[in-house]
Order: structure tokens, then C-alpha cells, then sequence
């Protein structure tokens, strides 16, 4: 039996509910989603939270909203998945990218200021992993220069920093409910934010331009006029989607102490393998998500490489993600960027050592022994 590198923890709570959202009559965007929005917003302690298909959808929304005008930066993480970016470029801004920090692969903040220009309108930090950024300095820097913060809160569902949940921190967070992530809704995002003004416009972004809601429209006594002030996309997240969240929110807790717990037992069974290393654990108080367990294989020890050494461990029944594959060495951000190697050492080498293990609620103990003794035996094989 192979382990697979991810599955969603789905119960009969969510199967029952979405049977009753296909049998109620409204399956598109409607009281379900309302009511996740709402519990959702309470669980990140934010003022307002805005359903969407995904957080690649979040984050386009997010970048438009902030307005960019040709040439405008907006400072991010080479260590990502490509939405961050491509959304950056899409409304019509520039990624810059700053280098990471070693040991939790989150954006160095104290690299920041170095990348600052009159050009630079926002900041985009990733809580990689689960494990959020060092916050304080980067809003300290975002307020004295003027710029909003965005986070790329896509691992980051019930991740706190400093006590404070990430959700509530920057001017707007987007996260993720894609089947890999810390909640599903198959597929889905949600964005957060405590400026009444900025919600107002990502929910006409989200739908057309349209201002009202159709369900309350279509289901009463309302004519089903509409006014269009602004452009919108088509965004919004169905009631059947919902129904899934609804049920993964409430399990939330009960799903990070589970990763919680399988990413202490990797930890201490890791320990006597020094040529697989976990990632380390920032200085400042938090709450990890515990999303991903990433670890960084020594590849100078042995006689393979990373992606050599990825299919031996696949090959003997083990299932890996790459968690990521740094944005300046992706050809179009190359040709855009030029060559940033030399300039961002930690993620240029980071990217080419890390590689993910299996870490879901539904993963056993035993799988966890199991995949750390196929890690052990993989080294011992091919030692140099
Ligand atoms: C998964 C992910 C996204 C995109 O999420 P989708 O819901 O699949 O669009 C964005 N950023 C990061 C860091 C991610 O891991």
C-alpha cells in the first residue's frame, strides 16, 4: 500500500450537507455561503470576509483593488506557488522578490527595505508552511512608507502570530480551500479584511460589478434590476462549496492538532536522519498551521540529487509535493525578472533541497514511521 501525499479529510457532516444544499433549491453562491463568510470572518477574527473560487481569484481580486498603475512594485516571496506573482502581473504591477530566511523559508524581513523604491505600492508576504512571517516589522515599514499589505495567507488558515490570528493583521489576507490545504471546499478562497470600503469594492469585483444579492433578488419580492459601476470578474464560491467549509471550519482545531502531532512524531523521527533536515521554528511566539511538513535534503552527502533521490522514495510507495519551485527560475518570470541567483541565494538553493512530506489528519502514525524509515533506507542506499 502507497501513502498518498495528500488527502482530504472529508466527514459524513459535509457529505449530508451538501445533499441538502442540492436539494434545497439554491446551489450557486447564496445563505450558505453567507453564513460561511460569516463564521469564517469570526474564526480569523476579521470585520469582513469575501467568498471566492479560489485564492488565486482572492489574490487577482486583491491586486486590482489596489489600484496598480503600470510599473508599480509590489515586494513578495520567491518561495511560492505562481499565483502569487502571475495575479501581481496581471493587474498590471511588478513582483519584486526578497530573499528568504534559511531556516523557516519565510520572506527575510530585515531584507526589505533594501528593495523599497517610489515605485513600491504593496507587500505580499507568504506564511510559508503554516508558519507566519515576522509581521511586526514588515506593517511597521508598510505604515511609515504608505504601502498595504496583502498576505498570502494560503497555509495559513489558523496560523497566529504574536498572538493575533492571521486574518486580522494586514489590510487584506487571502486564503486558500483548495483539497490540499488546511480546510477544503474542493475548490475555493476566502479574503479578509477590516476596511469596510475595500470589501465593498471586492465584492462588485467579485460579481460583475453587480451590487446586489440575486438569491435575496430571485427568492422575494424584488425586481431583479441590476446597475453596473465598476467592471467585476465572475469569482464567487457556490452554496455547495460552502456547505463542504462550513463543516471543515468547525473541524479546524480539531485538524491542526492532528498535524500538530504527526509533525512532533516526524520531528523526533528525523532526528537521527541528519541528511533529511525539518525546517526550523522562527524566535517569536506563534500558532503553526501546520500545512506542509517541508524538509531539505542534503544532497552533498550523497551520490543522487534532490529529484533522483524524490523518485527513489515515490518509487518505494511514498508520495511527495515540492513546495516550491523558486518563481525566478520558472522561464517567464527569467525572461521578466533576469537572472536573480546571485541575488537570492537562500531560495536559489532552498528550491533545489526542499521537497514535502505527507502531513493530513487522515495520515496514521505508523505512515509517518513509514515514510521517515523509505527516507532512511533512501540515504543509506546512496551515501556518497
Ligand atoms: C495554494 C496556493 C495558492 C493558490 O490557491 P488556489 O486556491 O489553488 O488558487 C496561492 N498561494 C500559495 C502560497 C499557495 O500555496
Amino acid at each position: 500500500m502507497s501513502i498518498p501525499f495528500s488527502r482530504p479529510s472529508i466527514g459524513a457532516e459535509e457529505i449530508e450537507e451538501v445533499v441538502a444544499c442540492l436539494r434545497s433549491g439554491w446551489i450557486t453562491s447564496g445563505p450558505r455561503t453567507a453564513r460561511f463568510e460569516q463564521e469564517f470572518a469570526e474564526v480569523v477574527h476579521s470585520t469582513h470576509a469575501i467568498a471566492v473560487s479560489s485564492a488565486t481569484a482572492g489574490l487577482h481580486l486583491a491586486m486590482l483593488v489596489l489600484d496598480l498603475q503600470p510599473g508599480d512594485e509590489v515586494i513578495t516571496s520567491p518561495l511560492t506557488w505562481p499565483a502569487t506573482v502571475n495575479t501581481i502581473v496581471f493587474a498590471g504591477g511588478k513582483p519584486v522578490l526578497v530573499d528568504i530566511e534559511a531556516d523557516t523559508l519565510n520572506l527575510d524581513v530585515r531584507q526589505l527595505s533594501r528593495k523599497l523604491s517610489d515605485r513600491t505600492r504593496a507587500i505580499v508576504p507568504v506564511h510559508f508552511a503554516g508558519q507566519p512571517c515576522d509581521m511586526a516589522p514588515l506593517m511597521e515599514i508598510a505604515g511609515a512608507k504608505g504601502l498595504r499589505v496583502v498576505e498570502d495567507a494560503a497555509h495559513a488558515v489558523g496560523t497566529e502570530y504574536r498572538g493575533r490570528r492571521v486574518g486580522s493583521i494586514g489590510d487584506l489576507s487571502v486564503f486558500s480551500f483548495h483539497p490540499i490545504k488546511n480546510i477544503t471546499t474542493a475548490e475555493g478562497g476566502m479574503i479578509t479584511t477590516d476596511d469596510g470600503e475595500l470589501a465593498r469594492r471586492l465584492r462588485l469585483l467579485r460579481f460583475h460589478g453587480v451590487e446586489r444579492d440575486a438569491w435575496k433578488a430571485y427568492g422575494g419580492a424584488q425586481l431583479p434590476l441590476y446597475d453596473v459601476s465598476m467592471p467585476g470578474l465572475k469569482y464567487n464560491l457556490t452554496d455547495i462549496q460552502s456547505a463542504i467549509g462550513l463543516h471543515q471550519l468547525r473541524k479546524l482545531d480539531d485538524f491542526i492538532a492532528r498535524r500538530q502531532h504527526l509533525a512532533r512524531r516526524y520531528d523526533a523521527a528525523l532526528a537521527d536522519v541528519p541528511e533529511i533536515r525539518p525546517l526550523g521554528n522562527a524566535p517569536y511566539p506563534f500558532r503553526h498551521a501546520h500545512h506542509l511538513y517541508v524538509v531539505r535534503v542534503q544532497t552533498a552527502a550523497l551520490r543522487i540529487n534532490r529529484e533522483e533521490f524524490m523518485a527513489a522514495v515515490q518509487a518505494a510507495g511514498v508520495g511527495l509535493g515540492l513546495h516550491f519551485i523558486a518563481v525566478h527560475e520558472l522561464t517567464y518570470y527569467r525572461r521578466l525578472l533576469g537572472d536573480l541567483r546571485a541575488e537570492l541565494p537562500v531560495a536559489t538553493d532552498a528550491s533545489r533541497r526542499i521537497f514535502s512530506l505527507p502531513l493530513y489528519p487522515g495520515l496514521a502514525d505508523s505512515d509517518v514511521d513509514r515514510v521517515v524509515e523509505v527516507l532512511r533506507q533512501t540515504v543509506n542506499a546512496n551515501r556518497r
